[in-house]
């Protein structure tokens, strides 16, 4: 029998985070808890407001669920229940972390175990930066200077790419990647804005394009000097089997496919198709994002701080020195409740 808890949080920033669609302090967020056999297993949905997915919809979904007749112990039944509901994504991931983390828990291993033999090493992951004026831009890179990599949040407007690009450019020679999340409103005005930042020695730009323009996608990949990284477009292992031609990367989010079950299916898929691999988040506290940690290894670039912005984080878990998050080797994610 599982006994199930969730309850709703609102995360806040430290500052104001732009992207190209728009800017906020806060993201709400779900937390969840699966007890059994005197251990807990946590979990976190988040609902960044550029999702489709709404909070109160995947409240709803977990206050409809009867999880009295499953059994942690039994391989993947719950798993395979939850998959007969469509939608709820996000609910999903927290439920799968959250089932990992119990059965990691009641055998004594961590989750990481469940998908590689890999040894625990250090975590490189890259530094996000937001879009704002030239001060606020220089207090990132200030953010920014113990990461190995920096991401930059891009828009449509080619005046404020070129300025932020060189801004950063004159004060830091660390690799850049660019996250346009598809701000860019046509394919050539793309394809012009990959060339110059091409020659600037950007190393890969993701989701220029709205999702909506497909076609164009598979243009500008044929064009574009830039390994392109799908994520708005690539959500679900579904959108790999249908898209995986228009992309050279894709950007695996456990809000996004559903879980830790789900983002390993993804990369083995992808990894057939000779996609490129990024483990991204969305803005999450220390417990989705310790989550996602477990599955880092298997992936080409890592992306995970969106947990360094907050200020009322409920959870311990990774820990971040030099640019690199650390991992614990205790039993389940390595997550704690800083309440209990
Ligand atoms: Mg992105």
């Amino acid at each position: 029998m599982l006994q199930l808890k969730f309850y709703a949080y609102d995360l806040k920033f430290d500052e104001v985070f732009a992207v190209s669609a728009n800017a906020r302090t806060g993201t709400e967020i779900i937390y969840v808890e699966l007890a059994s056999h005197g251990s807990v297993g946590y979990g976190e949905a988040s609902f960044p407001p550029y999702m489709k997915e709404k909070r109160s919809d995947n409240l709803e979904f977990l206050a409809s669920l009867n999880l009295d007749s499953f059994d942690v112990h039994e391989e993947l039944p719950l798993q395979n229940y939850l998959q007969t509901f469509s939608n709820c994504l996000p609910a999903k991931a927290a439920l799968d972390m959250a089932l990992l983390d119990l059965k990691g828990k009641l055998n004594h291993c961590t989750v990481r175990s469940f998908f590689t033999t890999e040894p625990l090493q250090p975590i490189p992951t890259s530094f996000t930066i937001g879009i704002g004026d030239d001060a606020f831009l220089s207090r990132q890179l200030k953010k920014a200077e113990a990461f190995p990599f920096i991401k930059v949040k891009l828009n449509g407007d080619q005046v404020y790419v070129k300025h932020a690009i060189s801004l950063i450019k004159s004060s830091t020679q660390k690799p850049l990647g660019v996250d346009f999340n598809q701000g860019v409103s046509n394919k050539q005005l793309a394809l012009e804005m990959l060339q110059w930042l091409h020659e600037q020695g950007v190393h890969y730009a993701e989701q220029p394009l709205p999702e909506t323009l497909r076609s164009d996608f598979a243009w500008l990949k044929d064009n574009s000097p830039l390994p392109i990284f799908g994520d708005e477009s690539i959500q679900t292992i579904e959108d790999i089997k249908a898209k995986h031609h228009l992309f050279d990367g894709v950007n695996i989010k456990l809000m996004k496919c559903g879980g830790l079950t789900n983002a390993f299916a993804m990369v083995k898929l992808a990894r057939q198709y000779n996609l490129q691999l990024m483990l991204g988040c969305m803005a999450e506290s220390v417990c989705a994002i310790t989550a996602a940690a477990n599955l880092a290894s298997l992936f080409d670039k890592v992306d995970l701080d969106g947990h360094l912005m907050m200020t009322n984080d409920l959870f311990t878990g990774v820990t971040l020195e030099m640019g690199h998050l650390y991992l614990s080797s205790e039993p389940g994610l390595g997550v704690q409740n800083k309440q209990k």
